[in-house]
């Protein structure tokens, strides 16, 4: 039987209608507009198309959203400065730093200039730290991986128990997912470019979680059957049929295993959506927590669950 394909923008469309409520209270209550700086660093492709994405949600659900770019060739000092410049502005009470950075950029010291109150892509590393300690309490969590946990949720896949396979293990992806999959007790094996016999292992997998940045690599064959696989992958591939002449494809072949697997999300379409809105959530959350901790809202005020 073929997979239940996860409609990651229907989700997604759920969850920013319940923000844009939100946002419309603390407007009209409080006069509060949540703000979300975006920081991007030369002219990367994919990571301005992210931030368009991330432009044209907040635009939807009302938080006011705000590019900040710099020349490829600008100094660590000038883009450390234009962090701690933001840091500084009470009416912003997110940062994303787009990434990739130019590779002469030390990523972990510019991740680092952004405070942990306005971090709320979960990169900075106290707030990485925290979430890979056992009951560490991060601020944030990156959004990908709660996007992740939050698809897993609403297609009712029980993580507790689960074996889950995460293929990928960078900061900004497999580590996070790992970690919340570990929290909700799966017993979570991470596979990586060093792993030998990448199918052997995934096919144990109950959930299968993928973000490698390689297109098609995981084939029907080695998926388990009924297996729930979350596609992280979003990478452009050459197509001269298509008028922007690429085409996005995910990390998973799509075609074999949606007849292998019991749950899929699609590339275009899956996570990605997801991920901004989870964004657009940790900004409302990080204007709320500013908000009343400036006295412009009550202190006990909370965010309302999706
Ligand atoms: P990365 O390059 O930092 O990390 C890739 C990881 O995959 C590494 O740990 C590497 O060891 C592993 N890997 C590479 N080739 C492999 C192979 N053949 N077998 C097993 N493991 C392999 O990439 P990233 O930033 O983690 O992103 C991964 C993918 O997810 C990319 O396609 C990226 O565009 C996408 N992404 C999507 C979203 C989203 O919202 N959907 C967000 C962030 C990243």
């Amino acid at each position: 039987m073929a997979a239940v394909i996860i409609d990651g923008q229907e989700i997604a469309n759920a969850i920013l209608k319940g923000l844009a409520g939100e946002v419309a209270n603390l407007k009209s209550r409080y006069g509060l507009v949540p703000g979300l700086v975006s920081v991007q660093v030369g002219e990367d492709l994919s990571s301005q198309s992210y931030a368009r994405s991330e432009a044209r949600a907040a635009t939807e659900v009302g938080i006011k959203y705000s590019t900040k770019s710099l020349a490829e060739e600008a100094s660590p000092e000038k883009l450390l400065k234009t962090i701690r410049d933001i840091n500084a502005n009470p009416q912003v009470h997110g940062i994303i730093v787009q990434l990739p950075l130019p590779y002469w950029l030390d990523r972990d010291k510019v991740l680092a200039a952004v405070t942990p109150q306005k971090d709320v892509d979960g990169l900075h590393p106290l707030n990485r730290g925290l979430l890979a300690t056992k009951d560490g309490e991060p601020l944030f969590i990156p959004s990908t991986a709660q996007a992740v946990m939050f698809l897993l949720a609403k297609s009712g896949v029980q993580v507790d128990g689960a074996r889950a396979v995460v293929v990928g293990r960078s900061n900004t992806v497999g580590l996070p997912v790992s970690h919340l999959l570990m929290r909700g007790n799966a017993t979570v094996t991470i596979c990586h470019s060093r792993t030998r016999d990448l199918g052997g292992v995934t096919r144990q997998a109950d959930i299968l979680v993928v973000a490698a940045g390689q297109p098609g690599l995981i084939r029907g064959d080695m998926v388990k059957p009924g297996a729930v696989v979350i596609d992280v992958g979003i990478n452009q591939v050459p197509d001269r049929q298509s008028k922007i002449g690429y085409r996005l494809l995910g990390d998973v072949n799509f075609a074999e295993v949606k007849e292998v697997a019991g749950f899929l999300t699609p590339v275009p379409g899956g996570v990605g959506p997801v991920t901004v809105a989870m964004l657009l959530e940790n900004t409302l959350l990080a204007a709320i927590r500013q908000g009343s901790a400036a006295g412009i809202l009550p202190s006990d005020y909370q965010l309302r669950a999706n």
